[in-house]
């Protein structure tokens, strides 16, 4: 299931930064120590009464150097209008309206795309008649809020949850493998799909499935059922922003929820980029199965080292993903494409795998008598049983004399025991540690 997408827009210095912030920043708490993983910032999944939904911080995106503003506030209006269920305009109640704010309506009005107007820089009561003459822009739902001081944004997310559409994802079968293609643009997702969809064994079914944002792709390989997800969104071409890397985040966010399995695509003849950890960070936080794809790898000029070197360059740049497998392909020569998907039901097998309590317990007390944990402030943490509660991701529960003193490095120690002892390649696990009453 996907998220409902909220985007920010507006034109510069009327606040979006402040907003986005004050409505992300109560929501981010990174509690795990998980190294190599980098935030994006210019999107939060936020909570609000119940709802959860992802805030894009358009003026986040960079659009290059040489566009006028107003150029580049358009691009982002394009953006919002298109990726996001709910936009908030954001206009700045000090100044009231000006020009480009008319502008700004007019792209959206056209748009149908429901519309919250927020007025902001009402720091105080006496200044929210400020808001009416933004009636004039034409939007029903014009609401007054202070970023700053935070006033009025409880009113504000009232009315953007109330715009979000039902859920109208396409349900499929437990059975089918939800696979989707991330990456940087350029990668070669949309090659890599067109080779894999037109492998032999490949019988793609006649009927699309088609959800509010995205046409998936339903197809058979040996018997087993797959999904591409989201395969008209790899291969719609010409938007303005489909270069733009840090859209690639926004567009990645939706296919990741909706998949059981990740290839993260990598360009094998430009190497890993800093947005290639982004958008694998996600996969993992996100709890999906993963499999690294290097592409282009007939582009690459190599020797008999050159493979194993940038395997290894995987491992460095993505130690939080140790667990995905790489494949080296060409979507160009069909080089190792059909390894691909044998590979991605291996992984989807994984993910879903279920190991009886009573094995697992053998490993975890196995694993404490060969490696016992360490004390803290003379107290020593101990595992006193184990129980798996989930698939995909297979998710542990330990149940621990105290939680507080359990060490990160010792919990990585025993994931890597449970990792030694069951195949569980190409699935993050999570561990939850609960005190023993
Ligand atoms: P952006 O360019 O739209 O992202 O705008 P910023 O978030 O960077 O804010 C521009 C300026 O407006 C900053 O100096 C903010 O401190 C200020 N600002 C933002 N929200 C408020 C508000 O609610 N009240 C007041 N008085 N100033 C605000
Ligand atoms: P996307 O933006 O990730 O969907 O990437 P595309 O599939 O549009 O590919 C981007 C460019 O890389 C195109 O010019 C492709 O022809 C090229 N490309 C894709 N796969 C390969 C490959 O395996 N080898 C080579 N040499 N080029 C490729």
């Amino acid at each position: 299931m996907s998220l409902p997408v909220v985007a920010i827009v507006g034109r510069p210095n009327v606040g979006k930064s402040t907003i986005f912030n004050r409505l992300a920043g109560e929501r981010i708490a990174i509690v795990e120590d998980k190294p190599g993983i980098t935030r994006d910032r210019i999107y939060s999944s936020c909570e609000w009464n119940g709802r959860q939904f992802h805030l894009i911080d358009t003026g986040g995106v960079e659009f290059g150097e040489k566009n006028e503003i107003i150029e580049h506030i358009r691009k982002q209006a394009e953006l919002a209008i298109d990726e996001a269920d709910v936009i908030l305009f954001v206009t700045d109640g000090r100044q009231g309206v000006t020009p480009t704010d008319e502008e700004i309506a007019h792209w959206l009005y056209r748009s149908n795309k429901p519309v919250i107007l927020m007025v902001n820089k009402i720091d105080d009561v006496k200044h929210i008649e400020n808001a009416y003459e933004f009636y004039q822009l034409g939007f029903e739902q014009v609401i007054p809020v202070s970023s700053i001081h935070g006033t009025g944004t409880g009113d504000m997310l009232d009315a953007v949850v109330s715009l979000f559409p039902e859920q109208t994802d396409v349900q499929y079968d437990e059975d089918t493998i939800r696979v989707s293609l991330i990456g940087r643009p350029n990668v070669g997702k949309s090659s890599l799909v067109n080779a894999i969809l037109g492998e032999e064994r490949v019988i793609v079914s006649p009927t699309a499935g088609t959800t509010r944002d995205a046409v998936d792709t339903p197809f058979q390989y040996d018997g087993q059922s797959f999904v591409l997800i989201d395969t008209a969104g790899i291969r719609k071409r010409g938007k303005v922003y489909e270069s733009v890397e840090k859209y690639s985040v926004i567009r990645a966010l939706r296919a990741i929820e909706r998949s059981d399995v990740c290839l993260i695509v990598i360009d094998g003849e430009r190497g890993i980029a800093e947005q290639d950890k982004r958008i694998a960070g996600y996969a993992h936080e996100a709890g999906r199965a993963a499999v690294f794809i290097v592409n282009k790898w007939d582009a690459v000029e190599k020797n008999e080292k050159t493979m194993d070197q940038f395997r290894q360059k995987i491992r460095d740049s993505f130690q939080f993903m140790h667990y995905a497998p790489i494949l080296f392909v060409s979507a160009k020569t069909g080089k190792r494409i059909q390894r691909i998907l044998p590979k991605v039901e291996e992984v989807a097998e994984q993910h879903a795998m279920r190991v009886p309590t009573s094995v697992l317990n053998q490993v975890i007390q196995d694993a404490m008598v060969t490696t016992p944990p360490p004390s803290e402030k003379g107290r020593r943490f101990r595992v006193q049983y184990i129980t798996q509660v989930a698939v995909k991701p297979p998710t542990m529960v330990l149940f621990v004399n105290d939680p507080d003193i359990a060490h990160f490095s010792y919990l990585r120690y025993l994931e890597n025991q449970l990792r030694q002892a069951f195949p569980f390649h190409g699935t993050p696990l999570k561990i939850k540690l609960r005190k023993k009453v």
